[in-house]
């Protein structure tokens, strides 16, 4: 370490006192659950730099590291399209190198605007994520679960059993572990692949999209699903949704989770139904449902209703998302009165 540039220790101090004021935060909050206790970093994989330290050589396709740690000139490899290279210097405001199971690889943290035109489509959608399927949207359409973890599973049990089987110590054993946290590395590739595919046609195809606000965290905890709901990275889905969302400028709305399966989407009433049941019926107007399609309405109605409350108090400007909310409907959000019948309409 004592090689290492001054700013390459900053940012690796930086991250470590941002550790203990979130712990020390969290405890001051009272926050519900675990505190997140600082641990130590053992296996480190990962060098951060700011914007010293390294210096891309004019072909663009080597990196030199001047401080004294050693690493010397690195090559890239990668992606022709995506050069860093096409990017001015000065725009690059960190560079990490990581450790990954099958190599090395450079991050380059590039400071940019990311826009792009959307075009409107006129709809408005509301998601229920679910196990089943991936999510089902207020349309009653489905995205296929890809439980990329599931179709691994048989491959990695036989390379943990193979890897328990090695001597300790022994190259093969070295050779074993690669392969296996090879393995999981590819599984984390395709869930986050996705994840972010899925998530950007949703927005492409959409002006408006709502979500439940799911505590994910608490939902893990239920060990009979915790591995199917970590498979099916909602998380990740989420943070893309968000992402993109924001560079379409269309508005992605959270709702609060409760009651989305139980009440009717038709007329509100609240119908009482275990997790087994997968079909909406009310008794009140007669209204049969898919169970999740019938939540995905009642998420888009109460997305709307979020989103005309927060045009209704005047908000919107100071969150500087009117412009997208205009766009959600081609027509401005104040001028909505009934939020809820134009929902049913959308909704069809
Ligand atoms: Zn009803």
């Amino acid at each position: 370490m004592a090689l290492l540039n001054s700013q390459a220790r900053q940012a690796s101090a930086d991250r470590a006192w941002a550790a203990i004021s979130r712990f020390y935060e969290h405890c001051n909050n009272k926050k519900p659950g675990k505190k997140g206790y600082p641990r130590f970093q053992h296996d480190n994989r990962s060098v951060e730099y700011k914007t010293t330290g390294w210096k891309l050589e004019p072909d663009g396709k080597h990196l030199t590291f001047t401080d004294g740690c050693g690493i010397g000139t690195l090559r890239l490899v990668g992606n022709e399209k995506q050069s860093v290279a096409t990017f001015p210097v000065q725009q690059i405001k960190r560079v990490r190198i990581v450790k990954r199971a099958d190599g090395y690889y450079c991050q380059f943290c590039v400071q940019a605007q990311r826009r792009i035109e959307h075009s409107p489509t006129g709809r408005a959608v509301g998601i229920d994520l679910g196990l089943n399927a991936y999510y089902v949207d207020s349309d009653g359409n489905t995205v296929e679960n890809p439980r990329h973890y599931r179709k691994a599973e048989q491959r990695l049990k036989r390379l943990h059993r193979r890897l328990s089987k090695k001597q300790k110590g022994s190259a093969n054993r070295k050779k074993a572990r690669k392969q296996l946290a090879k393995a999981y590395l590819k599984v984390s590739r395709q869930r986050e692949d996705f994840a972010r595919k899925t998530a950007n046609a949703l927005v492409t195809s959409h002006d408006l999209i709502a979500y439940e606000d799911l505590k994910i965290r608490d939902m893990v905890r239920n060990r009979h699903l915790s591995k199917s709901i970590s498979d099916a990275s909602w998380g990740t889905f989420l943070q893309w949704v968000k992402y993109y969302a924001t560079v379409h400028a269309i508005p992605a709305i959270a709702v609060p989770p409760q009651f989305t399966s139980q009440d009717c989407s038709g007329c509100g009433t609240r119908v009482k139904k275990s997790l087994s049941v997968r079909t909406h019926i009310c008794p009140a107007c007669g209204l049969v449902l898919d169970r999740d399609e019938n939540a995905a309405v009642n998420i888009l109605h109460a997305g709307l209703c979020i989103l005309f409350l927060m045009a209704f108090a005047g908000t919107l400007g100071h969150r500087g998302t009117s412009e997208s909310s205009e766009n959600a409907s081609g027509q401005s959000a104040a001028t909505r009165r009934s939020p809820r019948r134009k929902a049913s309409k959308w909704a069809g």
